[in-house]
């Protein structure tokens, strides 16, 4: 069960918003169009940047990636072959089905985790970008009881609760922890529902976004905040945004994403 923004508590597993969003998940995946052609360029070099920007930043190392989905072919998204993201360039980008199936691999290896991204968009028509990272200062809000909750208004979007996905409820009790097939990666995703940012107990997180560069802000600011909010808890007992200020501050922040982007743009390109 999660307080939403709206106020309501949605149970999260079996219907209410979730299931409206899976039954547009389906008109979604219903046409199987031949491709629509190349993505946009500046879609990937986007991409490209983000991968750079997310490792500069420290939230992703030599694990972690993002993908975007493809501008012309919903049921298409854009990622990295398996790589560190730090040094990813546009020949590396490759394009998936929404069953994490490469459509030219051209015998290029690609992350065991890659389902975490089709199985998302498949339930979120609304997601266009998502991150995986395992931010270091996010990760133990996964694993213990402490929910991690918006700080300050930058991180508003983690109003309305941010889940945590158990992958013994979906694996067993001796999985390797990875989302390493469509099963887990939709269990991943029916975790994650309506919101931005979902936690994964011993691993680490995704961020869901309507952009490259929104689903870039929130990879950052989770980490942020949960740094900020780390050093609360050692201080005393923290004051949260409630509902009705995250909601009112993420309208105001999703406008402003352009402006960080081109600060950390700037320096992971120039020389
Ligand atoms: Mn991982």
């Amino acid at each position: 069960m999660v307080q939403c923004f709206c106020g309501m508590v949605h149970d999260l597993g079996r219907r209410g918003f979730l299931g409206a969003l899976m039954a547009a998940a389906v008109d979604a995946q219903a046409p199987a169009p031949a491709s629509a052609g190349p993505a946009d360029p500046a879609l990937i070099e986007d991409l490209v940047i983000a991968n750079h920007i997310l490792y500069d930043q420290g939230v992703v190392d030599g694990f972690g990636h993002i993908s975007a989905r493809h501008n012309k072919d919903p049921n298409r998204y854009l990622m990295s072959r398996s790589m560190a993201p730090a040094l990813v360039t546009a020949e590396d980008i490759l394009e998936y089905d929404l069953d994490s199936t490469p459509i030219d691999q051209r015998g290029r290896a690609v992350y065991l985790e890659r389902f975490i991204h089709g199985e998302i968009y498949k339930l979120r028509p609304d997601v266009r970008a998502i991150v995986h990272s395992h931010s270091p200062a996010v990760i133990p809000y996964a694993n213990v009881k402490v929910p991690l909750r918006p700080m300050n208004h930058i991180a508003s979007f983690l109003g309305g609760g941010v889940p945590v996905f158990e992958i013994r409820t979906a694996a067993g009790p001796a999985s390797d922890m990875l989302i390493r097939n469509a099963a887990l990666g939709h269990a991943l995703a029916t975790v994650l529902g309506p919101h931005p940012v979902a936690l994964m107990r011993g691993h680490g997180s995704v961020a869901a976004a309507q952009s490259v560069r929104h689903v870039v802000f929130r990879a950052v600011y989770t980490e942020v905040n949960a740094r900020m909010e780390s050093e609360a808890l050692r201080l005393g007992e923290p004051t949260f945004l409630n509902d009705e200020e995250a909601a009112a501050a993420m309208k105001t922040n999703d406008a402003l994403v352009d402006r960080p982007w081109d600060l950390w743009k700037r320096r992971v390109t120039a020389k």
